[in-house]
């Protein structure tokens, strides 16, 4: 396998004054050296993910290390064996992570204590510490830390009210949090201090520099990591391989994501190809009739053959 790719995960907190002037010099730069991704700019920093060639991505780091604001930026990267983006998107927004909050959280003034992840290791099998994913249902279903509490949440921003809602089973512990590459629990642990609780920590570097660690290898994460580009996952736990993903329909254990065929829906369905084609890679038959289904489309299945699926569905359910 020639590996002459390399995707970049990096973000960093800091105050920008001219955040969209910002974004457009560094589209340019980055759509002029050949890089695909998606980077988003905001008043309170940068957080991007990118892929290109070993000389491309070197460029790049080369230049925030040289940007006034940039660098400092820490880069967790993977080896690929190609682009992991099919284009190159640099965009302004007001946030870079969206929490629903009253006031925001500065994280260059209150966020947890940061765990390397050897001590995240050893704090997560103490007593009286629990671990909270700060991601989303889907991406916790797919992989996650053994024992760790699952928001029941379909976006990040919130999370804040689910905590609240259930204040009660994390009132005097020590909490641990993570995710991906470390931004949202940035964000997410300083809001647990200003919310109260007083034993607060995070996973420096996310989940991906924990799968990369010589030492922990990755121990104790069951599953893959969810990640937003074309790959879609990756492995964590270099010790052992534990699947928990679940396939939609029948429970078996699946680590194959798709999207519900409905583009009003577009819901993440763990499911195996026979069931993707049996179901319509459809969540439910509301989505597998709905006139503009992209299974039925993509395959070109007539009325006929559409209906037969649908009554061998019928049949099986009643069986
Ligand atoms: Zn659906």
């Amino acid at each position: 396998m020639n590996q002459e790719f390399r995707v970049l995960l990096y973000y960093k907190y800091v105050p920008i004054e001219n955040p969209e002037e910002c974004a457009n010099e560094h589209r340019q730069f980055c759509t002029d050296l050949g890089l695909k991704g998606r980077i988003i700019i905001a008043a309170e920093g940068i957080n991007g993910t990118v892929s290109g060639t070993i000389e491309q991505t070197d460029a790049y780091m080369k230049y925030m290390e040289e940007h006034p604001l940039f660098a400092g930026t820490i880069f967790k990267i993977d080896e690929a064996t190609e682009h992991a983006f099919k284009k190159m998107k640099v965009r302004y927004r007001t946030e870079l992570v969206t929490l629903r909050l009253e006031d925001d959280v500065d994280p260059n003034v209150v966020t947890g204590k940061h765990l390397k992840p050897k001590e995240f290791f050893e704090e997560m099998q103490k007593e009286d510490t629990v671990v909270i994913d700060a991601r989303n249902d889907y991406e916790f279903d797919l992989g996650h830390f053994r024992g760790a509490v699952r928001p029941d949440i379909l976006n990040f921003r919130d999370l804040p009210e689910w905590i609240r809602e259930n204040k009660q089973e994390f009132e005097g512990k020590k909490i641990l949090t993570y995710c991906t590459g470390g931004i949202r629990c940035e964000k997410f642990s300083g809001w647990l201090l200003k919310e109260g609780f007083e034993d607060v920590s995070q996973l420096e570097g996310g989940i991906v520099t924990y799968g990369k660690d010589p030492e922990v290898q990755g121990e104790l994460w069951d599953g893959q990591l969810y990640v937003f580009d074309e790959r879609i996952s990756v492995p964590v736990n270099r010790k052992e391989h534990v699947v928990v993903g679940k396939d939609y329909y029948t429970g078996e254990p699946c680590e194959r994501y798709v999207n519900c065929a409905n583009p009003e829906c577009n819901k993440k369905i763990l499911c195996s190809e026979e069931n993707e084609h049996k179901h319509l890679r459809s969540c439910s038959h509301e989505c597998r009739v709905h006139p503009r289904n992209r299974y039925v489309a993509q395959h070109g299945l007539s009325e006929q053959e559409v209906n037969e699926r649908l009554m061998a569905i019928d049949k099986e359910v009643t069986m």
